[in-house]
């Protein structure tokens, strides 16, 4: 078979022939559909999760869509299921695992499309723990949105506790997590204001529903025009700026929740312990989704209660296309590696 393989972490992964995958106990061979693109695979494929050379080379894409084709023993009940892939090699019984805290595992093994080979091939062989069924009718290409576009957000959800009485502010909302964060929080009856810097972005969030910022001059931009009924309750940064950090601290009403997603390295914001406490304020960390999230982001999408945004769809001999979109910045909502174009 051919497909993408990384000789060189940070170097872009070429198109090369490939040895079968072999299915061992406790892992699956998966027949891709399908695989989501976006920023996080870039990290990936850039050595920021892991730049061990021994782990080279390696198949990134960690958004895979596909069928279940074959299986080791006790893996019979997944032989047939459409699946996509957790993205984090958990250990299943850890303290953290055991309690349904699956990103939080103590013992991580590393991650699907880095510590081992991902979607940018035809064919795949992950842990069985790592392949969740969806609903069997939704699409391969849909389904790319679920294991993190719409499964983090998800996380994101329940960690701030949003509900119908929050008024949610989104930094970056027009990106692949970003567009379904904002149909996350619509969802559960909040107000949702999405901020961008993307004219194509800010139709998009317009026409799910939400209120459209333009945040070219995020310094400068008062909170309290975002909603007619009071300033954000919870502000959700997919930027991991300085300034967008201190821009949400400072938008905050009195009590609101500060949710953190991004993992970029020396970007310190200064605060004083008495902010958080004249204000109340919580600034909450959200780490990617729990199996039951990704899960239940599977039937969110299958009964139409999220509509997946895939900004742009190639074939695999043009997956570097949507690299060069995605960097470019321009991609709305999900980039999608189609398979069945070959
Ligand atoms: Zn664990």
């Amino acid at each position: 078979m051919y497909g993408y393989r990384i000789d060189q972490w940070g170097a872009e992964p070429t198109w090369q022939p490939l040895p079968d995958p072999v299915v061992g106990p406790g892992e699956v061979l998966i027949d891709v559909e399908a695989c989501g693109v976006g920023l996080t695979v870039l990290n990936c494929i850039n050595g920021d999760l892991s730049n061990d050379p021994a782990r080279l080379p390696r198949v990134p894409g960690h958004e895979l869509v596909g069928r279940v084709i074959d299986g080791g023993p006790g893996t019979d009940t997944l032989v047939g299921r459409r699946v996509v892939a957790y993205f984090y090699l958990t250990c299943g019984a850890c303290a953290m695992c055991t309690a349904g805290r699956d990103s939080l595992c103590e013992r991580l093994g590393g991650w699907v499309g880095v510590h081992t080979d991902g979607g940018y091939a035809p064919r795949v062989v992950i842990p069985a723990h790592n392949a969740i069924p969806v609903p069997d009718d939704l699409d391969p290409l849909s389904a790319t949105v679920v294991p993190d576009a719409v499964a983090t957000p998800l996380h994101v959800s329940a960690r701030a506790g949003i509900g119908p009485d929050d008024r949610v502010a989104v930094l970056g909302a027009g990106g692949g997590v970003g567009i379904h964060m904002v149909q996350v929080g619509l969802s559960t009856g909040a107000a949702v204001a999405g901020l961008d810097i993307v004219e194509a972005k800010l139709t998009q969030i317009e026409r799910l529903g939400a209120t459209a910022v333009d945040s070219n001059d995020l310094t400068n931009l008062d909170a309290s025009t975002l909603f007619a009924d009071g300033r954000p309750s919870v502000v959700v940064d997919l930027l991991g700026s300085v300034e967008a950090t201190r821009w949400g601290l400072d938008s905050l009403e009195p009590g609101g929740r500060m949710v953190a997603l991004t993992t970029f390295r020396d970007r310190l914001v200064q605060i004083e312990s008495r902010e958080f406490v004249f204000g109340e304020i919580s600034m909450i960390g959200s780490r990617y989704a729990t199996r039951a999230e990704v899960a239940e982001a599977g039937r969110l999408v299958a009964a139409g209660d999220i509509t997946p945004v895939i900004g742009v769809v190639r074939g695999p001999g043009d997956v570097l296309e949507i690299h060069e979109e995605l960097r470019s910045g321009t991609v709305v909502g999900r980039g999608a590696l189609d398979w069945s174009k070959t």
